[in-house]
């Protein structure tokens, strides 16, 4: 697509007088070939009453008004003192919304002009006698065919209005619709010339926070130096503002391999993703950048900007400024997260996705105090899901709260019976992060418990630290509401989040479950019995108990024990069972330690 200035341009080149009235009847544009009509005059801004006598600037002006009201007028006009022209007038809307006209001189005559006068432009009929009308007439007929076959009016119009609807108003790039054209036309070119080429999808890292700290002005000159940024890479030709923080652009292919290809973008984001000068400073960005590239990964226009998407998804989830190419393993990936988000409603309404049951015991006694409800979904075709991923899928598409709804209300009634005989002191429940953070958490987790019958002092409540980074206070009244009711709150996973002190020493904990990595790390690291001793002396502070989670080995129920932590939990002891095989290896481990 064309911009503005090429089209003045095409304007310039065009022999025809062109020239542009508002409503006022003053002249706001004229092409080359007009400027030289009028003798390079000053005439922008004014009107017919500068140039030519009152008769000729009232016929001037009936012929206007028609136009302004709608008509299309072709009219033979006599112009100042010795020029008889055929003007074409059209209605043109103005960007201020009211009707002016576009006018094209489509042919003229100077009775009394001679060659050697040296005035005579080239598409100027010169006649030394009075029968200039017939001759102006042909000369219409000619170039009005002419003008019909190559660039008419309208289409000039169409060629802006084309140009307007392309165009990205911020950045001054090409919008989703001109990129859409252009890849279009690219692809016909290249099925043609055997053309290879990459579609790229860019995004700028957390712009949202951009914006709300330093704000909108200062996003706006981020998202117009990152796309001045990636117009000025080599080999690109084109980029586009896809919408938002995203750019999308189309990049030569000289004949290199996918890991040359991801260099060759790993270096683009360097350059792109410099600090930019503002008001406010430096402003750090980064960006995440995907690729697809034709015809390699597909032919299909849609496909190649779906790939590239994907590809981005993936490398934004793998963390800030990765840059990655679609393949075969990020399609299966993609396909997979699609099939389990379709089905994971269908699969928690049909009560699909059922508590499993993990003991956690004395590291003393070894003698079972507990168990942790932990999800499990085996897919029809994908087979067991993991539930990390499971949840990551679920919290995505809304149904987190739900899932976990449904599972904590069936391990409720599943443990009901251990609890009663003594079998078990609690069940452990995971909550997921943002739960814990919305308002009235702790009062629908009560009820849920109160459905089920269940004595809130049986239940062990387990969040991570991620949930209350950003909202410690309302985690904290939903926790407070929680402990007072009874319920034992757990800290996940520890050892591999923020270890937000303050955190520790404001929310009602009760244990401290010291996560897997970390338990994996006895014996290949010195470190870890300084690290066992800090921990097991901050637990004392806080007044916590500490669980080891993942006990795999002898050496490591060993080594947790003697660094004094009061539970275990891990495959040593039993992987996470069905109901029924829990409730076997209850039966088991009661005469065992009977
Ligand atoms: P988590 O709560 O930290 O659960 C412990 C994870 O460690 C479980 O993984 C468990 O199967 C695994 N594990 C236990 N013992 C061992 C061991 O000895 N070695 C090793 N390598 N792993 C062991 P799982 O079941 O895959 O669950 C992963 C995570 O998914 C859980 O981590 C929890 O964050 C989440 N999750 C599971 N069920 C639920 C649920 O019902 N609701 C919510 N919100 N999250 C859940
Ligand atoms: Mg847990
Ligand atoms: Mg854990």
């Amino acid at each position: 697509m064309i911009g503005i200035e090429q089209l003045t341009q095409i304007l310039d080149v065009l022999p025809y007088p062109v020239f542009v009235k508002n409503a006022q009847h003053q002249w706001i544009y004229g092409n080359a070939a007009f400027e030289e009509l009028m003798g390079h005059a000053d005439y922008i801004g004014k009107d017919d009453r500068a140039f030519c006598p009152p008769e000729q600037v009232k016929a001037f002006r009936t012929a206007d008004r028609r136009v302004f009201a709608g008509e299309e007028v072709v009219k033979e006009e006599e112009i100042g003192s010795n020029l008889f022209a055929l003007t074409r007038k059209v209605p043109l809307v103005l960007p201020d919304g009211s009707t002016g006209l576009v006018g094209i001189i489509l042919a003229s005559v100077r009775p009394n002009a001679h060659p050697s006068d040296g005035g005579t432009p080239d598409d100027t009929v010169s006649l030394a006698s009075g029968d200039h009308l017939r001759q102006l007439n042909e000369s219409l007929s000619k170039r009005t065919l002419e003008l019909e076959s190559s660039l008419t009016i309208a289409e000039l119009k169409q060629q802006a209005a084309m140009e307007v609807a392309h165009t990205d108003t911020t950045t001054g790039l090409k919008n989703r619709l001109g990129f859409k054209d252009k890849l279009a036309a690219t692809i016909r070119e290249a099925e043609e010339t055997g053309r290879r080429f990459g579609v790229a999808f860019i995004d700028v890292d957390r712009f949202k926070q951009i914006n709300d700290r330093f704000g909108h002005a200062a996003g706006d000159l981020v998202l117009k130096t990152v796309g001045k940024r990636l117009c000025e890479l080599p080999d690109v030709f084109a980029v586009a503002r896809w919408g938002g923080d995203e750019f999308v652009l189309l990049t030569e292919l000289p004949n290199i391999g996918q890991n040359a290809l991801v260099q060759g973008f790993e270096e683009a984001h360097t350059y792109t993703f410099r600090p930019i000068k503002s008001d406010h400073g430096r402003i750090e960005i980064s960006g995440s950048v995907g690729i697809a590239v034709y015809p390699q990964d597909t032919t299909y226009p849609d496909d190649l900007m779906r790939y590239a998407d994907m590809a981005l998804m993936v490398a934004k989830r793998q963390g800030r400024g990765k840059v990655l190419s679609f393949d075969a393993k990020i399609n299966n990936a993609l396909s997979r997260r699609m099939q389990i988000t379709r089905d994971l409603p269908g699969a928690i309404s049909n009560n699909e996705v059922r508590p499993f049951y993990q003991p956690i015991v004395c590291a003393k006694t070894r003698k079972i105090q507990g168990v942790e409800a932990l999800a499990r979904w085996t897919h029809k075709d994908l087979g067991p899901i993991n539930p990390e991923e499971m949840f990551e899928i679920a919290h995505g598409c809304g149904l987190a709260t739900q899932l976990d709804a449904r599972l904590h209300e069936a391990a409720c009634r599943d443990v009901g019976p251990w609890l009663n005989t003594g079998a078990i002191k609690y069940l452990s429940l995971n909550i997921s992060p943002m739960d814990i953070v919305s308002i009235d958490f702790a009062d629908r987790f009560l009820a849920e418990l109160a459905r089920t019958k269940t004595d809130p002092k049986t239940i062990c409540l387990e969040i991570v630290e991620s949930a209350f980074v950003d909202n410690l206070d309302t985690a904290r009244r939903n926790l407070d509401r929680l402990h007072k009711a009874g319920v034992m709150i757990a800290l996940d996973d520890y050892g591999t989040g923020f270890s937000n002190l303050r955190a520790l020493l404001e929310l009602p904990l009760d244990k401290l479950k010291i996560d897997k990595s970390l338990i994996q790390s006895i014996g290949s690291s010195y470190k870890i019995a300084d690290l066992m001793t800090s921990i097991m002396q901050l637990a004392g502070t806080l007044d916590v108990k500490i669980v080891a989670e993942g006990i795999e080995t002898k050496l490591q129920s060993a080594f947790v024990t003697s660094a004094g932590c009061d539970l275990m939990q891990g495959y040593m002891f039993s992987r996470p069972l069905s109901f029924d095989a829990m409730d076997r290896w209850l039966a088991v481990h009661q005469k065992r330690v009977a």
